[in-house]
């Protein structure tokens, strides 16, 4: 029986490499082409099932070789896809020129991902479930209603709010912990988010609008937790960086893990702050591990790889 439900997008990445950027109407060579399995849902459900949790993904995928691609990632990577329809559109893809310095620049084509759907969510049994996974590659009602369902049927509720867009106030009080990066917090507060007081101050308006818990990303800074009894700044882990993606969908498969491990076992207030600061200390050194390979899930560590890195 699946623990964690995650709702939200599967895209093939297809990454090329150049020298440099093409500008408008040009035309420059790069690197062979690498189709690797991403988007942000399916990013979190492989970085969570890399921890050995059982894991579940709804969503959409095409009809097409991409779709069968990513059908077949998740096999391998032992995520439960029987609520992961087929659909007439194209598979979610995201095309991403990655030039001599690490930059990147991505379209993104939503295809199925722009189709799931409130009736999908629906249609899915969440009971069998403790925690959702959501991110906002999907419409943003399908999130609104999965959020609802979840809070109905006891599920906690885990928001990564990427790409960085405004929310309906009432996700935002349907959600335990949310967790932005910088940018997305800016965003949602309305606030300059550029060092740890800043986030902090962004993150406690966020309280005030009904989140439980805000876990706020911050890059090589670590994270920092903001709840309405704690707030206690972790630090990043030291790594030679080779390439961010995908360090917030590794954040985000660890601490979700170890929440689920602890969850069980508290007892009170004090236990849950040091569980929960313990979560994101684990999911601080997924994030770190992530950036020291190239691509999205590729870079997604597993259980034994985080537990030689923390010794
Ligand atoms: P996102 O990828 O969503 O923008 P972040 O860049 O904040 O998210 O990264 C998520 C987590 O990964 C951070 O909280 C941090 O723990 C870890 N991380 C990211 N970049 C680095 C880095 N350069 N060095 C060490 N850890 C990092």
């Amino acid at each position: 029986m699946p623990h964690i439900l995650v709702v939200g997008s599967l895209n093939a990445d297809l990454v090329v490499r150049t020298p440099r950027f093409p500008q408008p109407g040009e035309t420059i060579s790069g690197e062979d082409l690498q189709v690797i399995p991403g988007g942000k849902g399916a990013n979190q459900a492989v970085a969570a099932a890399r921890h050995g949790t059982r894991v579940s993904m709804l969503g959409r995928i095409g009809k097409d070789s991409f779709g069968d691609f990513l059908l077949d990632n998740l096999k391998s990577n032992h995520v439960d896809f029987q609520n992961v329809q087929r659909d007439d559109a194209s598979t979610g893809t995201a095309i991403i020129v990655v030039d001599s310095n690490g930059q990147n620049s991505i379209v993104l084509s939503a295809g199925a991902n722009g189709k799931v759907s409130s009736a999908d969510v629906d249609n899915a049994t969440l009971s069998d479930h403790e925690l959702l996974l959501l991110q906002l590659e999907i419409p943003i009602p399908t999130v609104l209603f999965a959020a609802r369902r979840a809070h109905e049927s006891g599920l906690r509720v885990i928001l990564n709010p990427a790409p960085a867009k405004q929310l309906p106030e009432e996700l935002i009080s349907l959600t335990d912990y949310l967790i932005p990066n910088e940018t997305e917090l800016s965003l949602l507060s309305g606030m300059t988010v550029n060092d740890i007081p800043s986030a902090e101050r962004a993150a406690k308006t966020l309280l005030g609008r009904g989140v439980k818990n805000v876990i706020v990303t911050l890059g090589s800074k670590g994270a920092l937790i903001v709840t309405d009894t704690q707030v206690t700044h972790v630090e990043s882990f030291k790594v030679n960086v080779v390439d961010t993606t995908a360090a917030g969908d590794a954040f985000i498969g660890g601490f979700a893990t170890k929440l689920l491990e602890s969850a069980r076992l508290l007892a009170n207030l004090h236990e849950q702050a040091s569980a929960l600061e313990n979560a994101v200390r684990y999911g601080c050194a997924c994030g770190a591990l992530a950036t020291t390979k190239f691509g999205a899930q590729p870079s997604l560590p597993t259980k034994e790889e985080v537990a030689r890195f923390m010794e």
